[in-house]
């Protein structure tokens, strides 16, 4: 063992599984400080709404304990990254820092600067890919340039070769040597006040999820186990539990999305009557991945349109007051309020529901999809800055690969397809049909009418 300390900074990688950074330090054989940063305040780094806050509380408590039992202790900071990891490496006399990499502009820029500052002091520092399957800058077309539309993406990842398998947890015996932690102080998480108390509106959420990777894996194995095989033919029913429900986990990094399409590929092998539902499973995994890579090669997909056109649409601007009834689900169209309802009751909605209340959202109310993106941003669990906004642009027209700005959802159709039976509704809006449920905030044809003559405007 040399005479250092090593550094591995956590951030979207809350696991011990499958943690390059992890596994990195382990070898180098000295002792470990698992740090990680809540920063709100550096530059560009958007601070992440209050359904994560509660998300990210269970999954570092879940980290912690994990950590635990490999002999390791969660150090927790709060403030600036570059600082605090700066503030850590001198407190310990850090010779190392390993952290696996983020793909946000700010991020990016963040690290690199803390890299190279860290570097000159003649430190070692490593970043892994431990995200996403496919890094960014692997991934392009022909002529050099990025994917904009997904299928041709999607052909590009699955004719290269597959993505790595994941690692195991490290281990005292692989290090060669006892794992050992550097004494340092740590703030409590509970200071961190990431859930919410007065109101405690998360008692949904609690009953929904188990932050952490033991909550990850019992959640994959489940789906792999009884709902896999009916993938293709169930995943558009918002009433039924046919989706793996991983989106905040692989958000947080209680799962890696390696250990995710291996599980997927090994279950395929064993039980071929579930290829087909594999294959549609996994690609929408890579739907993810292609967020990631927009977001990396175009950062500002998170605040612009991506087509010019779209800054000239003659967006309303509501006031909160007219806004509420679409974020509390009053807005007197069932399927928009089971939705909307579903959202603040457990941090997630289902996607083709989420499609649908975007939809009356962008058309029919014609408000600024910006403006349900940072509703979503604040109430998902599963809030994810490239998804989110990838969705939110291909919902308004505004994206790349989007739906035409004129294909706006009629949520009542999309009832009857996909709530056939009005469970999901019932489940949601139990007073639906009855004197106690408002009338429709807009009427679904004339709004849509509007919306049409709105975008001709731009065309
Ligand atoms: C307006 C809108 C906003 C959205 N915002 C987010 C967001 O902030 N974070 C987020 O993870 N997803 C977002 N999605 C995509 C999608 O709705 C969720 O990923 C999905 O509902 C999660 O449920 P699941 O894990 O059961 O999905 P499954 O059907 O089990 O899919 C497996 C995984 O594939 C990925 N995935 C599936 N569909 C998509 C998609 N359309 N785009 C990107 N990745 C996908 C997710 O990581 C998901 O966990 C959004 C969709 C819309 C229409």
């Amino acid at each position: 063992m040399s005479e250092g300390t090593s550094i591995v900074w956590f951030r979207d990688d809350l696991r011990v599984r499958d943690n390059p950074a992890l596994t990195a330090a382990v070898r180098r054989g000295d002792p470990i400080v698992c740090l990680f940063v809540l920063d709100d305040e550096s530059a560009g780094i958007r601070p992440i709404g209050a359904a994560s806050r509660w998300f990210l509380h269970g999954s570092l408590a879940a980290l912690a304990a994990e950590l635990d039992e490999l002999g390791l202790r969660l150090t927790l900071r709060r403030g600036p990254a570059e600082r605090v990891v700066g503030a850590v490496v001198e407190e310990v006399g850090a010779t190392a820092v390993f952290w696996n990499r983020r793909y946000g502009e700010a991020e990016r820029t963040l690290d690199a600067a803390l890299k190279s500052s860290l570097r000159d002091a003649g430190l070692t520092v490593e970043s892994f890919q431990a995200s996403v399957l496919f890094e960014p800058w692997t991934v392009l077309t022909g002529q050099g340039g990025y994917y904009k539309v997904f299928t041709p993406f999607w052909r590009s990842v699955t004719s290269g070769p597959p993505p790595r398998h994941p690692l195991p947890a490290p281990t005292a015996t692989a290090a060669g040597a006892e794992l050992h932690h550097r004494r340092v102080d740590s703030d409590d998480l509970a200071d961190w006040a990431l859930l919410p108390t007065r109101p405690d509106w998360a008692s949904g959420l609690r009953e929904r999820w188990q932050p952490g990777s033991a909550g990850a894996h019992e959640r994959l194995r489940s789906f792999l186990r009884s709902a896999i095989g009916d993938y293709v033919d169930e995943q558009d029913f918002p009433a039924e539990d046919a989706t793996s429900g991983l989106s905040p986990h692989l958000r947080f990094g209680d799962i890696s999305p390696f250990e995710v399409w291996h599980a997927v590929e090994q279950h395929r092998a064993r039980v071929p009557g579930d290829a087909k539902g594999a294959s549609a499973f996994l690609r929408q995994l890579v739907w993810r991945e292609f967020a990631y890579h927009l977001l990396y090669h175009l950062p500002t997909i998170t605040s612009e349109n991506m087509r010019p056109e779209f800054d000239r649409f003659p967006w309303a601007e509501p006031s909160s007051d007219e806004l509420e009834p679409w974020q509390q689900g009053r807005t007197g169209i069932p399927l928009v309020d089971a939705g909307m309802r579903e959202l603040w009751q457990t941090g997630v909605m289902h996607n083709r529901v989420r499609m649908v209340v975007a939809s009356f959202l962008v058309k029919n109310l014609r408000v600024d999809w910006r403006v349900g993106e940072a509703w979503f941003w604040d109430t998902l669990v599963d809030a994810d800055p490239a998804s989110n906004a990838l969705n939110w642009q291909w919902v308004a027209g505004s994206g790349p690969d989007a739906a035409p700005y004129f294909r706006v959802f009629n949520p009542e159709l999309q009832a009857s397809k996909f709530d056939r039976h009005g469970s999901y509704i019932q489940r949601y809006v139990p007073e639906a049909g009855t004197d106690a449920y408002p009338e429709p905030m807009v009427d679904l044809a004339e709004s849509r009418r509007a919306a049409l003559d709105a975008y001709a405007t731009i065309r």
